[in-house]
């Protein structure tokens, strides 16, 4: 089968590997839709200093695909049935898994990071991290939901808990951040969406922000609006934004960190603490929350934008992302 895989730094490539087969415990999916994430971007760039797993690795996290064959232990049933993949997996037995946060696995190997994941044909995934797609739920979007939307959903919803009526800015209207905005729309949120292309701004304003800002333009010296900010995502996570998100909150207020830009960034300790503002991590999402999501994208409150392309034209899309010249979440089909 056709399958892209990361080599070491600058090195991602097409090539012909061996249809895996699943294993104890597992499921072999044909894969019918993998979003292009820009964590992959900082991955195949060495951005992140340094690939903590063994390579070469099928890259692709955010994937949804049709159970066609299971491994020992598993419910043939799930054949010919549509799933999304929780991408953390999540063991269901160490301490955060137990607690709910099986994002937090500290036992399981992330699918399309630490194991082979969906830029294939076929991949084999563990049955426990699959999540029924509701009918009315299409592939592409299915796909998308196990990161973009629920990255952006447990940042606001569950780690900031944005409440209705807050205001919310959210810095880098991407892939995840066109979701973001939507997310706190749905909550009941005022929310002002920064970045730095015109056409982002505009896809911002349809995606549901009441404002939209280029992020240079913004004066972090001078009030933004004449509200008060309770939580800023930062969508992009550059020392900049990290700096500008720290500036724009207000007293009391929250920063949630979800982008990757740098992985270091300096805290302004003076507003961290005589103003206390929270400073927020949030990693990928629960199985629990992709369920939800799934759920809120088959009743339309979440309305995720995503466009499909040849798996064979991945190289293309992939430059495409770091040019910042993709205006939809990139879905990519084999
Ligand atoms: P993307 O490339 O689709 O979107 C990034 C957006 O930021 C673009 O619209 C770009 O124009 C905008 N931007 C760039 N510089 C900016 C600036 N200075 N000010 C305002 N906007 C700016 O990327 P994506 O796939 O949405 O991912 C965003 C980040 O989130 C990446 O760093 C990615 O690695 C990270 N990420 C984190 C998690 C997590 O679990 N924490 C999960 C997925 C992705
Ligand atoms: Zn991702
Ligand atoms: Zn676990």
């Amino acid at each position: 089968m056709r399958a892209a895989r990361f080599f070491g730094p600058g090195d991602f490539r097409l090539v012909e590997v061996e249809r895996p087969s699943p294993g104890p415990g597992e499921v072999l999916l044909r894969v019918r839709a993998a979003g292009l994430c820009h964590s992959d971007l900082h991955i195949i760039h060495d951005e992140l200093g340094g690939y903590p797993f063994p390579v070469p690795l099928t890259l692709g996290h955010e994937i949804a695909g049709e159970a066609v064959e299971t491994g020992p232990g598993v419910d043939p049933s799930l054949i010919g049935r549509r799933f999304a993949v929780f991408g953390p997996a999540g063991c269901g037995q160490c301490a955060f898994c137990r607690a709910g946060r099986d994002n937090l696995c500290t036992e399981s190997l992330a699918i399309g990071l630490a194991r082979d994941g969906g830029y294939a044909e076929f991949v084999a995934v563990p049955a426990h991290a699959l999540v029924p797609v509701p009918d009315g739920v299409g592939d592409a979007e299915a796909a998308v939901a196990t990161d973009a939307v629920l990255t952006s959903f447990h940042a606001l919803a569950n780690v900031a808990r944005v409440r209705p009526g807050e205001t919310v800015v959210i810095i880098g209207a991407g892939g995840l951040g066109l979701n973001a905005i939507q997310v706190a729309r749905a909550i009941g949120a005022y929310v002002v969406a920064l970045d730095v292309q015109p056409r982002k701004l505009e896809l911002a304003r349809q995606f549901g922000a009441d404002l939209a800002l280029d992020s240079r333009s913004v004066d972090p010296e001078k009030p933004l609006l004449d509200r008060r900010i309770d939580v800023v995502g930062d969508f992009v996570g550059n020392d900049a934004t990290k700096l500008l998100a720290q500036r724009l909150v207000s007293r009391g207020g929250r920063v949630v960190l979800v982008g990757l830009g740098s992985v270091a960034g300096s805290l302004l300790g003076l507003r961290i603490v005589a103003d206390e503002v929270a400073i927020l991590g949030s990693f990928w999402g629960t199985r629990a929350e992709l369920a939800t999501v799934l759920d809120l994208i088959g009743r339309g409150v979440l309305r995720p934008p995503v466009e499909t392309h040849p798996l064979d034209e991945i190289l293309t899309w992939m430059q495409r992302l770091r040019e910042g010249a993709v205006e939809h979440r990139v879905a990519l089909v084999p």
